[in-house]
């Protein structure tokens, strides 16, 4: 799954549908039940895109033709239309100027150590994007009608990874459940000319003598919307208990990654060997397992799609399941689980505000105590924790729905969404010792006398 071939599997195009259909093909020879649309083990859904228009948009500057994320890279999806002489300000902590209904360019500023992030991409797309952040910031809501910023010297040595980064647009999926808690369930119509943000650019720094000489620059940016298919590949496992058997614990994985991207140390495919084929096979197992041995509920098996483009498969399935929702009793949500310290792994959903089934937690931990007896990290499941991680993964629709869940996985690592996440990497005693815990999980809970209940008062804090 995360070999070469695959070329990254990314949600929304031919690679993504190949490894779908590869996942398919293995539920099918394990013997799962198709759960998907016409009796195959595929619940389809369209993903919206909306992105810059490289053919139905124009950027001159002092008359020459600027290649789109290449020489010049607009960095938001916002439509623009202006023209005439650049109004060069050469320190942008000025905000003096009068800059309404200009074309401005600046020298970007140093980013300000709070506005770069602490996440796991590298720092020199962090520092870059900071200071885009940094400079837009003094000319928010002060009129221009475009700004354009000079690369300095380390976001020049960036340039091309920003602008892959800001070029793939924004992606989002209709009538499913919202990511965030205040969401809607409705994709938003694409950003007006003359709304929102104001449209800025990031040029190299080999433009800056053009633009402080105040050249005349043309703008014209389009934006363009379309849909893509995506695919989520559902199979079961039928209980034995014929009352129980219409409640179902659903194994949550995703078949996406990052596809085929900037080339970094020689290599552009982004493998997801940790994520997320590690959690793949360990489903897979899982319902080898259950195969030869049903458990008393039945077992539902899900690889989403999309999950790298904003959780689209799991936000399009807890609105669209398959099985009525308030039958899934459990969801168990593994995201890379092949990483980091042999002992430790973190649970995700294991404390408040985010644990939304003691009953369930307490299964997950005797889980862990009859397999892997991992030290569990409970850092990464705070809400203080920079990299919002409980946000991150498949479980969070259910538990927005009201299903127990919680996110199996052995944290970032510094291959995260890079060309080195590749099956070399994998420590293959502790990810098998995380599908025995995943299994085992699913298995008590599968067998359990009652369901596991919803904690009373459970409210995420976004
Ligand atoms: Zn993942």
């Amino acid at each position: 799954m995360a070999s070469p071939a695959m070329r990254g599997r990314e949600g929304g195009t031919i690679d993504e549908l190949r490894a779908s259909e590869w996942v398919a093909e293995r539920y099918r020879r394990i013997g799962l039940v198709s759960m998907g649309d016409d009796g195959s083990y595929f619940q389809w859904f369209d993903i919206t895109r909306t992105r810059v228009s490289v053919t139905a948009s124009r950027v001159t500057i002092a008359g020459q033709p600027m290649m789109l994320f290449s020489d010049i890279i607009p960095t938001a999806v916002v439509p623009a239309e202006a023209s005439g002489s650049v109004l060069w300000i050469a320190d942008a902590t000025d905000t003096t100027a009068d800059v309404r209904g200009r074309i401005v360019a600046t020298p970007m500023l140093t980013p300000s150590p709070a506005s770069i992030r602490a996440n796991s991409y590298t720092y020199a797309s962090r520092y870059a994007d900071g200071a885009i952040v940094t400079t837009l910031g003094r000319f928010a809501r002060r009129g221009a009608a475009a700004v354009i910023m000079v690369a300095s010297a380390s976001v020049d040595t960036a340039f091309a990874v920003v602008a892959s980064a800001r070029g793939r647009g924004a992606y989002d999926v209709d009538r499913a459940i919202p990511r965030a808690g205040n969401g809607s369930d409705r994709v938003a119509p694409p950003p007006a000319l003359g709304t929102g943000f104001t449209p800025s650019f990031v040029v190299h720094s080999s433009l800056r003598r053009l633009l402080a000489a105040g050249a005349n620059a043309e703008i014209s940016i389009r934006l363009e919307r379309f849909t893509v298919p995506s695919v989520n590949v559902i199979g079961m496992v039928r209980g034995t208990d014929s009352r129980l058997r219409n409640e179902y614990v659903l194994y949550s994985s995703h078949q996406d990654a990052n596809g085929v991207r900037v080339t970094m140390e020689g290599d552009s495919v982004h493998a997801g060997a940790d994520d997320n084929a590690s959690v793949t096979a360990a489903d897979l197992a899982a319902a080898r397992a259950f195969v030869r041995q049903p458990g008393r509920r039945s077992v539902l098996f899900i690889n989403h799609g999309s999950e790298e483009r904003g959780l689209l498969g799991s936000r399009w399935h807890a609105a669209h399941p398959v099985v009525p929702i308030s039958q899934v009793v459990a969801v168990i949500n593994g995201d890379m689980i092949g990483r980091n310290n042999p002992d430790s792994a973190a649970l995700l959903g294991s404390q408040p505000p985010h644990r939304n089934s003691s009953d369930f937690l307490a299964m997950a931990l005797r889980a862990n105590a009859l397999t892997g007896k991992f030290i569990l990290d409970t850092l990464w499941d705070r809400p203080s924790h920079p990299e919002g991680w409980y946000f991150r993964s498949d479980h969070l629709p259910y538990a927005r729905v009201g299903v127990p869940a919680l996110m199996y996985t052995t944290n970032l690592h510094d291959d995260y969404h890079t060309p080195r996440d590749t099956p070399a990497s994998i420590d293959y005693p502790k990810l098998l010792r995380m599908a025995q815990w995943l299994y085992v999980t699913g298995w008590l809970t599968a067998n359990a006398p009652e369901r596991p209940k919803v904690d009373p008062g459970f409210r995420l804090e976004r």
